[in-house]
């Protein structure tokens, strides 16, 4: 068997098991064993019966009685068996709901159990332990892998899978694993091979045999990473953009409502060192929510335009696309500055106008979606593309400006705070600038935690707010009922309850990813104005409602949102410097979502809330990386790992370097690999 056969080819998957794993993503015998197991269990620890335990320990001990089954009620059984350790100590193993297993422990026989060890009422107690014969144990100490779930299998059956792949009946099916590392790389960082890891990872004896498997994996993917941000590598090459002097940024400033705080001036020196120096700029700008980042991108425009080059944002939804070319346009207007927006929803005739004008120059900053990048697309010059909180548009983005022939800056702004070693897997080698003020007079946003008993309290409150002329906003998880997602909330039921509490009395408004660019633009229009009083929407507001007499907002179902995505809509509220609220709503009084939630109520700060949201979910799931294959980091933590990444820079360049036939196929395989991964991400 080899790697890239078919799934359908191990024995016990069918036609109907292909297409549940193919849902996943899984076509191929290799794509399944880059399935790899979450944790595993490992029975090898021992502990005498006085040690009271966290974590699961195995215990050597004889049943000295063995009582009998007790039926509590209907569905729940019980038994006891008193024990003793190897030691003498004494205590009990209780079994819950298993009757049958009575009839499998015997009195007087040595067993091992597997259970966590706690006391109750002096005696050290295991209840419902894993159990072998002691002198029997097979393979009870060998570690036991757990999956999760894919294609509808369970942790078993992956388990039994991997073993019919690696274990096959026929010897003529052994898995043939091809070896992309070199032999002397292999041998230099003491790596096994890539068939043994393999084995280490899917089917080891020891903890020590993961260590090495997840050692191999973690450098091959470390590596990877590596080759293929040094072949997208495009910064600090020179530049056919030729600005050497641009124009004055205090005329800019002057025409601001505002003045520039020091973080926002700050950064916009870095970005005009970069731009004048000749060389290409790849530039990552943090700042908080609210820190005022769209003033530093038309700044940038402002420079792009007036020094003669075309300059393009991209913004993540049509939405806030249509939003900011308004946003920009009057920025921009008074100095003569053409902005011009392009979306994938345009009329036909539209469009072609929007595209004409892009190739003649005569659009000078041009405003969209991915729309700005797909094939009928011609720029006359661009000299700049700025992204904003896009974390699906990284290091391969180039390859779309290199195939056009042209070589932008780039400018790529964020308002969660990613570590360094992280934004080089996502953006590639880049510099990074933080603008670390926020714009005077901003009060912290009050916030609490409710569950929906509260809500009409928190509808009235609301009204009080709305008759001082204040607006507001309750963001729901879901456009509409959905029968998978029982007691979460969702914008039509509640728009609809919500319009009925406040008839008469203040204008509702509903907003959501299904409706028409047209209506959304319609339903945003009037809540800008003033016109509606409370919108109701999905989080497609997330980023972008820009209304500073915005004073409260409701987040049903907070559960369901990312701590940095509630941070984020957070920010929406108190932008004209007032006091405003925010009430997080949630039935779910889970442990973990009231400490969630916590964090939430009582930090202000992005950075502080990123990293609650990086312990409490992984980086790859807050910035959303998992969903969207950035090259697939199944083992490697870009954050844990940084020091791996940073040792495997050299040898990468190495790498690339050689001449050697071998180091030239490993350089290929793993830059496919790369770009494969990030080719993923959506390009249209
Ligand atoms: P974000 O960094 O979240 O994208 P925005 O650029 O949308 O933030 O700015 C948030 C709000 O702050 C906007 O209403 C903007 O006009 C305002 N703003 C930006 N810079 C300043 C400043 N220096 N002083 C006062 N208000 C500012
Ligand atoms: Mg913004």
């Amino acid at each position: 068997m080899k790697l890239e056969d078919a799934i359908r080819k191990v024995p016990g998957i069918g036609p109907k098991r292909e297409a549940a794993l193919r849902a996943d993503g899984v076509e191929t015998v290799g794509d399944f064993l880059a399935h790899t197991p979450r944790v595993y269990i490992d029975r090898s620890k021992r502990s005498a019966l006085t040690e009271q335990t966290d974590q699961p320990v195995t215990v050597e001990a004889v049943i000295t009685k063995k009582g009998t089954v007790r039926h509590i009620r209907r569905n729940l059984s019980l038994f006891h068996c008193a024990i003793e350790d190897d030691a003498g100590n004494c205590g009990r193993v209780t079994v819950f709901n298993q009757p049958w297993l009575r009839d499998r422990l015997e009195e007087d026989q040595w067993y091992y159990f597997f259970g966590k060890i706690s006391v109750s009422k002096g005696t050290p107690v295991l209840v419902n332990p894993q159990f072998t014969l002691a002198d029997a144990p097979g393979d009870f100490f060998d570690l036991t892998p757990v999956y999760g779930k894919i294609g509808g299998l369970g942790s078993e059956g992956v388990h039994k899978t991997v073993n019919r792949i690696l274990h096959p009946k026929k010897e003529s099916d052994t898995l043939a694993v091809p070896e992309i590392l070199p032999e002397w790389l292999r041998k230099k960082y003491d790596l096994e091979s890539a068939d043994v890891m393999l084995y280490d990872l899917h089917l080891p004896k020891t903890a020590a045999d993961v260590e090495r498997g997840r050692r191999r994996m973690k450098f091959e993917e470390a590596l990877k990473i590596n080759i293929g941000i040094a072949k997208n590598r495009v910064a600090g090459e020179p530049s056919n953009v030729h600005l050497y002097h641009l124009a004055s940024i205090t005329r800019f400033e002057n025409g601001l409502p505002f003045a520039l705080t020091s973080g926002q001036k700050k950064v916009l020196s870095e970005i005009e060192a970069d731009l004048t120096s000749g060389r290409v700029m790849n530039r990552l700008v943090q700042g908080d929510v609210g820190s005022g980042k769209t003033i530093v991108a038309v700044a940038c425009a402002y420079w792009m335009a007036l020094g003669g080059y075309q300059c393009a944002y991209m913004a993540p939804t049509e939405i806030l696309a249509q939003q900011h070319a308004k946003n920009f346009d009057a920025f921009l207007s008074p100095y003569g500055i053409a902005v011009t927006l392009i979306t994938g929803s345009m009329k036909e005739k539209e469009r072609a106008n929007a595209l004409a004008h892009i190739e003649n120059g005569e659009a000078q900053v041009i405003i969209g979606t991915h729309a700005l990048f797909q094939k009928d697309v011609h720029y006359y010059n661009l000299g700049m593309v700025i992204t904003d909180e896009q974390h699906r548009f990284g290091v391969h983005q180039r390859g779309v400006f290199a195939e056009k022939g042209e070589q932008p800056h780039m400018l790529v702004m964020s308002a969660t705070p990613i570590p360094r070693t992280l934004a080089l897997v996502l953006y590639g080698d880049l510099d990074i600038s933080v603008i670390d003020t926020m714009p005077e007079g901003r009060k912290p946003v009050k916030t609490y935690f409710y569950t929906e008993k509260a809500m009409p309290k928190i509808l009235s409150f609301m009204a009080k707010l709305m008759a001082e002329g204040q607006q507001g906003l309750i963001v729901c998880p879901f456009i509409d009922d959905s029968a998978e997602m029982e007691g979460v909330r969702d914008t039509q039921s509640v728009y609809q309850s919500v319009q009925q509490y406040y008839k008469g009395l203040y204008r509702v408004g509903c907003l959501h990813g299904k409706m028409t660019a047209s209506d959304k633009q319609a339903v945003i229009d009037r809540f800008n104005a003033g016109a509606i009083d409370l919108l109701v929407a999905t989080s497609i507001v997330e980023v972008g409602i820009d209304v500073p007499n915005l004073s409260v907002m409701a987040v049903m179902s907070a559960e369901r949102f990312g701590l940095s995505q509630l941070h984020q809509l957070r920010g929406r509220v108190g932008r004209g410097g007032q006091q405003a609220y925010c009430f997080l709503v949630s039935n779910n009084l889970s442990e973990k979502t009231v400490e969630r939630m916590k964090v939430i109520v009582n930090h202000h700060d992005g950075r502080e809330i990123a990293e609650a949201d990086f312990r409490l979910r992984g980086p790859g799931d807050v910035l959303g990386t998992r969903q969207h294959g950035l090259p697939s980091l199944s083992a490697l933590d870009p954050a844990a790992d940084s020091g791996l990444i940073a040792e495997t820079k050299d040898v990468a360049l190495a790498l690339i370097q050689s001449p050697k036939a071998e180091d030239m196929r490993c350089v290929s395989a793993l830059s496919n690999a790369f770009d494969q991964g990030v080719g993923k991400i959506s390009m249209n």
